[in-house]
């Protein structure tokens, strides 16, 4: 049997793959089995946003590795708490580390739902359509989209969902028993929709207004894709809780909750826990990640992100069936007037990764690390591509 037919028969069949066998991966570029190179500007779903294997985040999990894998979180773990340390004090305020972005949002939901039983037994969270918050069955029912939540009901409640970039949709749903917002500031999974300003705003002052746990979801959009650390740097408009995960440790499993003075001294003993959460490889690497999201580091890939996004906005003019680019610094959308699965598939073939999300939205995650002459070789492929179509 070869890898394709080995996998079909003993993995439940949860993911769709194409049939690219990753051999070894360095920087921006990944190799498969027959030696072919790929460019990859999907960086596993906004992971590896130093790209793959960068040096001192190996070195740094390497080191603890050498050490000790896993201790326990009844113990101190140095590694750990240096990370934590530093999370801690950018968001001013406390730390909670897990595993999975579906955890951290699980964390930051029972933080919203502790509150909302200390005061006066609230437990609705709004949410918004076409958002995305995770694969458990809570963080699933927190998603606002509908294909997730057929075979699941009844779902764990209460989501109501409003709709993203209206405030006055958020406004119609809150009532007594309302206790928390959640929201990503830039929409990835549900086809790369950037908040306005406004309506960051908007949301903060209806919670404050309501007493509300504002939350956001920067699972994908933060860790510097959009230019800052985190995306909401942006907006000028905190939360009171951001969850982290996928690129926080570049390639490693960790979650991240981080909540701000008032919620984060809401849990107690025996709240929370996890076997995992925090695992001191995962949190060297992290700690290397922090340090080399440096405000230099960030600008110089905000002028490549602008650079592909000009690039971009011009196969809009040249083809017909590119109906809109979106997104912000290196999380970038081009909304097609077609099913985009076809259009990635053949950029594959050509060397170029990069996915479809939403059905027609071609989706760009690239390490934050290209250079011009990466955007120029990505921007040529999907041209050609777009050209065939008929
Ligand atoms: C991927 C993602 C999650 C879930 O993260 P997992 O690590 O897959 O559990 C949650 N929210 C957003 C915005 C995501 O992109």
């Amino acid at each position: 049997m070869n890898i394709k037919q080995t996998e079909n028969k003993y993995f439940m069949h949860t993911y769709k793959r194409s049939d690219l066998v990753v051999k070894k991966a360095k920087g921006q570029f990944l190799w498969d089995d027959k030696g072919k190179k790929y460019l990859d500007f999907f960086t596993g779903i906004s992971v590896c946003n130093l790209g793959h294997l960068n040096n001192a985040v190996v070195k740094a999990a390497v080191n603890q590795l050498s050490r000790y894998a896993h201790v326990s979180n009844l113990y101190y773990a140095p590694a750990q708490v240096n990370l934590g340390e530093a999370l801690a004090k950018k968001f001013n305020g406390k730390v909670f580390l897990s595993n999975t972005g579906a955890e951290a949002n699980e964390c930051a939901l029972k933080i919203a739902r502790k509150y909302g039983h200390q005061t006066g037994g609230r437990y609705e969270i709004i949410s918004f359509n076409n958002s995305f918050h995770g694969r458990t069955v809570f963080t699933l029912a927190a998603t606002g989209q509908k294909k997730f939540h057929d075979y699941l009901k009844p779902l764990p409640p209460k989501f109501v969902f409003a709709d993203f970039n209206d405030i006055n949709s958020v406004k119609k749903l809150i009532n007594k028993k309302t206790v928390a917002i959640i929201v990503e500031p830039v929409q990835g999974e549900g086809g790369i929709f950037t908040s306005t300003k406004e309506f960051l705003k908007g949301l903060r002052a209806l919670a404050d207004k309501h007493n509300l746990v504002l939350i956001y979801d920067e699972i994908q959009c933060g860790v510097g894709r959009t230019g800052k650390f985190f995306a909401f740097e942006n907006y000028g408009v905190k939360p009171d809780i951001v969850t982290l995960a996928k690129s926080i440790a570049n390639g490693l499993p960790l979650g991240v909750t981080l909540a701000n003075k008032k919620f984060g001294e809401l849990f107690t003993y025996g709240d929370h826990g996890t076997t995992f959460g925090g695992n001191p490889v995962s949190c060297a690497a992290a700690l290397e990640v922090v340090r080399q999201m440096t405000p230099k580091f960030l600008n110089k890939s905000l002028k490549t992100a602008k650079y592909l996004r000009e690039k971009l906005e011009n196969l809009k003019k040249k083809h017909s069936i590119v109906k809109e680019v979106r997104g912000l610094g290196l999380i970038l959308g081009v909304d097609l007037k077609i099913p985009a699965a076809q259009i990635a598939a053949e950029c594959l073939k050509k060397g170029l990764i990069i996915n479809c999300t939403h059905n027609t939205v071609l989706r760009l995650l690239p390490p934050l690390t290209i250079t011009k002459k990466d955007a120029d070789a990505a921007v040529k492929i999907i041209d050609v591509v777009l050209s065939q179509v008929k």
